[in-house]
């Protein structure tokens, strides 16, 4: 069943917030793709304190509990934001059963009025009312990091619930995950120019960055490194600095999805792959870090047609997943290491049988997460 209709606003310029400022503007979400509706929980609450509704969906918790960020965001309608925790959770589902953690699926939302900045006492009390909604849910769902929450809001969430997960380690958590989810983007890369190019060496390959952003600075920093050439850009002038250190090519935001590159990489929000812009694309390979990249899953088969590669979102972003869980597991930052980098093996598994079926990498990668939540005898995910 659908329960969302696709407004096909992606790929526009839209402001974002960071961690790097402790109150990031909030602004209105971009298109949200239709879902199917097949989760085990939905729950919303306007907050006592705040008036803002707090959101939790979980997809699944068939392989353990169900873990995803919340993110603080600006929506048109409270039924906007819910539809997006319900579109995001059923990718953690898939996220953490193809990286084969024994996680759910779940993500929050706290619902913020488009064009505002939610700050000081009321961001506060936004953030301590989602803590208690998380807390209400007895374990079923833990929280983390997402888009627009930084990371003394987690603090704030913690003083609620001890259901949080991804704090900074001086708390006693693992710290900033995005290093890890850049590294499992670029282990995802070299599967796909293995299957595409032949080779996996990132040398002398064109990547295209779209946003530099906690994720897309530290995949173009590694990219750099691997010896590639980068074209780059973010709607915040002030990341130029970055693409000067690292002597990669600046370009307009509006300008970057169309770049002529081998390889390009969405790393801002979802809906970077839309039907607007689809026949354009001038790349072999998409690879990115943004959850959702594609505004619609059939443009996964319109980009087959083209001969682009795409490497599904869930499988190239799960590094900071996996860092994330090995907090609750007991953390190593070696096995956390050996598993992002197992992305590019997953990957290549998940490319060879889209070749050997002639099915989208994007369906291969779900059956490879459906084997597993089958198996686990998933009572959500059952037709
Ligand atoms: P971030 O907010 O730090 O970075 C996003 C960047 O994109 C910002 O610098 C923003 O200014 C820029 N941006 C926004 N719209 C743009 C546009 N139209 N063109 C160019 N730049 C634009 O977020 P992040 O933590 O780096 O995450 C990036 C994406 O990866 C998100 O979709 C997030 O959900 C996903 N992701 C992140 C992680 C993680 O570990 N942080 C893990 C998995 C998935």
């Amino acid at each position: 069943m659908a329960v969302a209709t696709h407004k096909p606003t992606n790929g526009r310029p839209t402001s974002s917030a960071t961690a790097e400022s402790a109150a990031p503007e909030v602004t209105e979400a971009p298109g949200i793709p239709p879902v199917p509706f097949d989760h085990e929980q939905l729950a919303i609450r306007r907050g006592d304190r705040s008036g803002l509704y707090s959101i939790v969906a979980i997809h699944s918790t068939a392989l353990g509990p169900a873990l995803g960020g919340v993110r603080l965001w600006g929506y048109p309608a409270t039924i906007d934001a819910a539809r997006d925790a319900l579109r995001l959770a059923m990718g953690m589902t898939y996220k953490a059963a193809a990286a084969r953690l024994d996680l759910g699926g779940g993500k929050g939302v706290i619902c913020a009025p488009p064009g505002t900045k939610v700050e000081g006492e009321r961001r506060r009390a936004a953030l301590l009312d989602f803590g208690d909604l998380v807390e209400s849910l007895g374990g079923r769902y833990i929280t983390a990091e997402d888009v627009g929450i930084c990371p003394d809001d987690l603090i704030a969430i913690r003083e609620r619930t001890e259901h949080v997960t991804g704090l900074p380690s001086e708390r006693g958590g693992s710290g900033d995950p995005s290093p890890f989810t850049a590294m499992g983007v670029e282990a995802a890369m070299r599967a796909c120019c293995k299957a595409v190019f032949g080779e996996p060496d990132l040398a002398g390959r064109t990547v295209a960055v779209v946003g530099l952003g906690h994720v897309g600075s530290g995949l173009a920093q590694r990219l750099a490194e691997a010896g590639a050439r980068l074209v780059v850009s973010d709607i915040v002038p002030a990341r130029r600095a970055l693409a000067d250190e690292l002597g990669a090519a600046w370009v307009d935001p509006g300008e970057t999805m169309l770049a002529e590159c081998d390889v390009l990489a969405p790393c801002a929000l979802g809906g970077a792959v839309h039907a607007g812009n689809v026949a354009d694309l001038r790349c072999r390979v998409v690879c990115g870090s943004a959850n959702n990249q594609l505004a619609d899953e059939s443009l996964a088969g319109v980009l087959a047609q083209r001969d682009i590669l795409y490497a599904p979102d869930f499988i190239a972003n799960a590094g900071g997943l996996i860092h994330v869980y090995m907090e609750i597991t007991g953390y190593s930052e070696e096995r956390a290491t050996e598993l992002a980098l197992g992305i590019e093996e997953t990957l290549g598994q998940v490319l060879a049988t889209a070749a050997e079926r002639s099915i989208t990498p994007l369906d291969a990668a779900r059956e490879l997460a459906r084997e597993r939540l089958d198996a686990a005898a998933a009572p959500a995910l059952r037709d």
